[in-house]
């Protein structure tokens, strides 16, 4: 599959076609990833009537990162939820070490940050999403529909009451008082809604893949591997069971990557990152890989009356540093905290929801320019040469200089500003 593409809806409802039922609630989110599963349980856990509406039938799907942050892990921890998720089969990640020329580098270590959770906490991310949804459910106001893809809003007086969703037996309409828009980077709500992202153009594509677990692999834990060098960089996630692996290359030169055909990308992979020589013939077929077209976008509003959106529907984050999830589930936390006092009086004032893109589009505008600053910088450098990529003296030295050398740990742990549930 490409993962370029949108997720496929039902058919759109003719518009003669009768709705089956109505619901209403305080909240209705839709999209259960990682953003709307946050902000669901955020809010059911203040007593707030949800429905959350998810378009596919379960949280299993292709891969979309696993990877939740010192952030995440300290916002779980908040509402008692650290504890119990490392219960879950899991993977630590204390900072990557990237293969170069002239020896293995460490862009950034967490253990020398100040928090109780120094590490990317590696977990299947379906398993993350039924674990917050799990505990959703232990409230009596939370209701979760999957296959339930929504196709329209409900717009009443310049006001948006809520959606209709195409479920396995017709249309349905959900009614409320606020609609949430946490579906993702094809966003259909803010299509619908008609608020279009500015876009920028990463100078990289990336095709992610599996690897086999090789019995002489070591022990599962590892965390994350890289290689770097001849025009790509490979990223090697370790899933326990087998390798996630990721190459990212030029942007737009797919075709090439392809008409060069795979015994030539297995030659890639291998000078890459020798480890995965071995790992690499099990790749015979292009239908193991799936393209992700990077893109990076914000939107100028987050809002419009009785609407919000969140997470990728507002904007997405390149794959540099790993922000995407940490920045979903962060714009849920300050939704939540936020609007909880206002959906609990039976009121959204524009105002609140301005705030909730106050808080979080100054954060998101840093990362992005940090990101596209070291895509250009750096990403592009790599791409563009055919050498065997040595890392920079002097990048080396940042990394050792105690006053600077925290700050790109920093980023990748909580981003531009920690955020507290309320
Ligand atoms: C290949 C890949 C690898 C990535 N790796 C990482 C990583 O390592 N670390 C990281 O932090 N981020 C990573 N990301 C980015 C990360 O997945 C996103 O930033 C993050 O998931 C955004 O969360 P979200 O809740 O906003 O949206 P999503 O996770 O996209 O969730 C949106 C949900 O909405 C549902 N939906 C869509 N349309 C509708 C509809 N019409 N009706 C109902 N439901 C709908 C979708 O099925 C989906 O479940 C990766 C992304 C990709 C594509």
């Amino acid at each position: 599959m490409n993962a370029s593409s949108s997720i496929a809806l039902a058919p759109a409802p003719a518009g003669d076609e009768q709705v089956r039922d109505q619901r209403k609630t305080s909240c209705c989110i839709v999209g259960g990833g990682p953003g709307g599963a946050m902000l669901a349980l955020l809010l059911a856990r203040r007593g707030i009537p949800v429905v959350l509406l998810e378009a596919h039938k379960d949280f299993d799907r292709d891969f979309r990162g696993d990877t939740i942050h010192p952030s995440v892990m300290e916002i779980l921890d908040e509402i008692g939820l650290a504890g119990p998720l490392h219960e879950l089969p899991h993977s630590k990640i204390y900072g990557p070490v990237i293969q170069a020329a002239n020896g293995p580098f460490q862009p950034f270590d967490l253990r020398r940050l100040k928090t109780r959770y120094p590490y990317i906490f590696m977990v299947p991310q379906s398993r993350f999403l039924e674990f917050i949804t799990a505990e959703c459910a232990k409230y009596p106001g939370f209701r979760l529909i999957m296959r339930a893809g929504v196709q329209r809003l409900i717009e009443e007086d310049g006001v948006i009451r809520g959606v209709q969703y195409m479920g396995p037996d017709g249309l349905h309409e959900v009614r409320a008082l606020l609609t949430v828009g946490a579906d993702g980077r094809f966003s259909q709500v803010r299509h619908l809604a008609g608020i279009e992202p500015i876009k920028t153009s990463p100078p990289m594509d990336v095709l992610w893949f599996r690897l086999p677990r090789l019995p002489e692999d070591p022990e599962a834990g590892l965390g994350a591997f890289g290689g770097i060098g001849r025009g790509r960089i490979l990223i090697v996630l370790d899933r326990r069971d087998y390798w996630q692996a990721g190459l990212v290359f030029p942007k737009g030169t797919y075709q090439e990557l392809r008409a060069q055909g795979l015994q030539a990308l297995r030659k890639s992979i291998a000078g890459t990152e020798p480890r995965f020589a071995a790992h690499a013939e099990h790749l015979t077929d292009w239908r193991q890989f799936s393209l992700l077209s990077v893109e990076s976008s914000r939107c100028p509003h987050w809002y419009k009356p009785g609407l919000l959106l969140i997470g990728d529907a507002a904007h997405v984050m390149s794959p540099v540093g790993g922000v995407g999830i940490n920045y979903a589930i962060q714009d849920a936390v300050v939704a939540a905290n936020v609007l909880a006092g206002p959906l609990k009086d039976g009121h959204i004032a524009l105002a609140d929801l301005q705030e909730v893109q106050r808080q979080r589009e100054r954060p998101t505008r840093i990362i992005q320019a940090l990101q596209s600053f070291a895509q250009k910088r750096i990403v592009a450098a790599v791409l563009r040469s055919q050498e065997d990529f040595r890392i920079p003296a002097y990048v080396r030295l940042f990394t050792r200089i105690p006053l600077v050398r925290d700050l790109p740990a920093r980023l990748v742990a909580f981003g531009v500003r920690r955020v507290h549930v309320a």
